[in-house]
């Protein structure tokens, strides 16, 4: 099966490559040319590992399925809590999607686990034998959950940029503590776009001086999206085996959405032959997409707002691309990325605009829904959420309350742990938080009658062992400059 650029049909790699390269030379993301169904009719007696197999060999053929299971097995086996990747835990009439028990307490863990051994796989298979160095920016989770991920592993590096100021403080200590040779993490004093931007620039810029290469672990690599796509086919599992559908039953998905990475999974699982009803798109107060969803034009020519779900504190898309490619062509995406880059907005055709709005839905949530929903469901269910999962059940409300709803069961994606945003959720529970991260993770726990996840409470005793800041115009430089030394001092 071969791999195309977004912006060029032309432009084929193998699964392999395509997973190498991360982004492709022309600036296009990597699209499959064609989904293999899965085998529905054996999914209820499928096991979590056995589900993640068939879709990664459905999308990655040029890997053998032993292969697959290997890596597989060696990435989730001890890495999650209970060994669930996804528990599915029913909330009033819906159902929370729990991606958050992994090393890092965030869904990126999901795919984030599993892609340093895709990558070197992949790297072997294209007869490289130079050192990856993994670029990434993040807005909070995808920085930890990939040093996480690529920490120690051989062969590779990672260089990982975080907006000074934009990240939470626990997620900036589980960044700035990892201790890994091969890491390291720099603040940039920009927003996360111009981190994201500033990366993008990297990667056609600048050439490392050792015998090393660049790749992404954001999720505009297709190794990252792929691992996500089997948790909705687990979670529908989930709901099969616990008697609530029947085979062929469609199932909503709210996915509070930044990147368009995890929402987009889901729309790979539904070409897979998942029976997927709506995928709802929840957006905080950036909601670029939910204007985009009602109106068809894309337009990012706003302001920029720090809320409290940072990690969803984005206003480029990249995954969209590959929404838009599907519907439309390599072609007119490639026009329509241009547009947006010169003037910052695009516009769909009516026909294209009318036919995504049968997929999806969209709408948002500002900070005050947000606290609103966390003390609601802590009071009404005693169901504990961080920010990023209360604005997808703040959007569920909306939904619900819409012409647009229907009779489907639906699934929630909760993706962090609400101990990763204490602060928010002890105000949003009108409780006093301190200056001190750690000690509101003590309170929260006390209050609540929970539990700390064993991961956020080991990070509070590491020390700092990245410090370095720079400008946006000086990412270029600082990597460069790493690229210069054999190895990385701690
Ligand atoms: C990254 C992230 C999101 C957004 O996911 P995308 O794939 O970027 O749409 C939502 N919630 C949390 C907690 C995240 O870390």
């Amino acid at each position: 099966m071969k791999y195309f650029s977004t912006r060029n049909f032309e432009l084929r790699r193998s699964a392999a490559e395509a997973i190498t390269e991360g982004i492709a030379p022309d600036g296009g993301l990597y699209l499959p040319e064609q989904f293999l169904p899965f085998p529905m009719e054996a999914l209820a007696g499928m096991s979590q590992t056995e589900i993640s197999v068939a879709v990664l060999s459905r999308l990655f053929d040029d890997f053998t399925e032993a292969e697959l299971a290997e890596a597989v097995a060696a990435s989730y086996d001890t890495a999650f809590e209970n060994g669930d990747i996804s528990p599915l835990s029913p909330v009033g009439d819906a159902y929370s999607m729990e991606l958050w028990h992994g090393p890092t307490c965030a869904f990126k863990d999901v795919a984030l686990s599993l892609l340093p051994r895709l990558l070197t796989m992949a790297a072997k298979k294209c007869g490289i034998a130079d050192e990856i160095c993994i670029l990434t920016a993040t807005s909070g989770d995808t920085g930890s959950a990939a040093l996480s991920g690529f920490s120690g592993v051989p062969g590779t590096r990672i260089i990982v940029f975080y907006p000074d100021g934009g990240v939470s403080p626990a997620q900036k200590k589980q960044m700035v503590t990892c201790d890994g040779k091969n890491t390291a993490v720099c603040a940039v004093r920009g927003n996360f776009d111009d981190a994201q931007t500033g990366v993008k620039n990297i990667f056609a810029t600048v050439t490392p001086a050792g015998n090393m290469r660049f790749s992404s672990a954001n999720s505009i690599n297709i190794g990252r999206l792929a691992p996500q796509i089997a948790y909705y086919f687990k979670s529908y599992r989930d709901l099969l085996n616990a008697g609530r559908i029947s085979l062929g039953d469609p199932v909503n998905f709210v996915v509070p959405t930044g990147n368009f990475g995890d929402i987009l999974a889901g729309y790979f699982a539904k070409q897979m032959g998942l029976p997927v009803g709506r995928l709802v798109c929840a957006s905080n107060e950036n909601n670029v997409l939910s204007d985009f969803f009602a109106s068809g034009t894309y337009d990012r020519r706003r302001d920029f707002h720090l809320t409290s779900s940072p990690s969803m504190d984005i206003l480029i898309s990249s995954n969209l691309e590959r929404l838009l490619c599907m519907l439309c062509g390599a072609e007119k995406t490639a026009e329509m990325m241009k547009s947006l880059k010169e003037s910052g907005a695009y516009t769909l055709s009516e026909e294209t605009r009318a036919a995504l709005a049968k997929e999806f839905w969209a709408a948002w949530a500002d900070d005050e829904e947000t606290k609103a929903v966390i003390r609601r469901y802590y009071e009404k269910h005693h169901y504990l959420m961080d920010p990023h999962t209360a604005v997808g059940f703040a959007v569920y409300e909306k939904w619900l309350a819409s012409d647009q709803a229907n009779e489907a069961p639906t699934v929630i994606l909760s993706t962090a742990s609400p101990y990763k945003f204490s602060r928010t959720v002890l105000a949003a529970l009108d409780l006093p938080a301190s200056e001190d991260e750690f000690a509101d993770m003590e309170r929260l726990a006390r209050e609540t009658g929970t539990a700390i996840p064993a991961p956020l409470a080991a990070v509070a005793r590491r020390p700092v062992v990245h410090t370095a800041i720079c400008e946006v115009a000086d990412m270029p430089a600082y990597v460069y400059g790493k690229t210069e030394e054999k190895e990385w001092a701690r």
